[in-house]
């Protein structure tokens, strides 16, 4: 039985060279290509593929969102993310969707094949340089959840962890959310409306969305932030 593989990449040569690598093993079949997200859900729909090596940096639906989609809908597809991206926050974001495995763009051909291995058989698989980065800021959490028990700070906590966003971004969200207008929220935090409007803006890209609507609920589904 050969692992069947989806690929999706938005790069069709780097697509191109990865589908060469993966064709050469026997036990491994690259079934079908895409190039988006929306793509992604589509062929996995389709083809009920064992893995799926996802891009994150896509566009339309990015891999991240596509990964949250894809395991929803088919919680048994194994997904490998594929980065440039080692930092932290980019890995337990894309962890929390569910996904399986973590790859670096710089990575060899022989862990791309190890990491299909491992995944389809159920395991997960993350890039050294992304495990060492996960082990400092699972240390670093460790050490500020102490800090954050003696604050009794727990609302801050909810939000952060496992995602993108700072800690003042985390208290704008919360904000925006209890129904806040700029200046409501400039007050509250004692800052300007210009740097409200900063943090309002940065919220929107990182979650992916247009206006802060849509970034509240967002919020409130993920339980990021507290519905009063
Ligand atoms: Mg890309």
């Amino acid at each position: 039985m050969k692992t069947r593989i989806v690929l999706i990449d938005d790069h069709k040569l780097f697509r191109e060279g990865i589908k060469r690598i993966l064709d050469f093993e026997q036990d491994f079949e690259v079934v079908a290509e895409g190039s988006d997200g929306n793509e992604a859900l589509a062929l996995v729909e389709q083809y009920k593929p064992d893995v799926v090596i996802m891009d994150i940096n896509m566009p339309h639906v990015n891999g991240v969102e596509a990964t949250r989609q894809l395991i929803e809908a088919y919680p048994d597809t194994k997904v490998i993310i594929l980065s440039i991206h080692d930092d932290e926050s980019y890995v337990m974001h894309a962890l929390q969707t569910g996904a399986m495995g973590y790859l670096l763009k710089e990575m060899d051909a022989d862990a791309l094949i190890e990491a299909v291995r491992v995944v389809a058989e159920g395991g997960s698989y993350l890039h050294p340089k992304v495990t060492h980065n996960l082990v400092k800021e699972y240390r670093r959490l460790v050490a500020e959840e102490g800090l954050g028990k003696e604050k009794q700070n727990q609302n801050q906590d909810v939000c952060r962890p496992y995602h993108l966003l700072t800690r003042r971004e985390c208290e704008v969200l919360q904000l925006l959310a209890d129904g806040k207008s700029n200046k409501g929220i400039a007050d509250a935090l004692y800052i300007s409306e210009k740097t409200v409007k900063n943090h309002v803006s940065n919220i929107l890209q990182k979650l992916n969305v247009n206006d802060r609507t849509q970034a509240v609920v967002v919020a409130i589904k993920n339980g990021w932030v507290e519905v009063k």
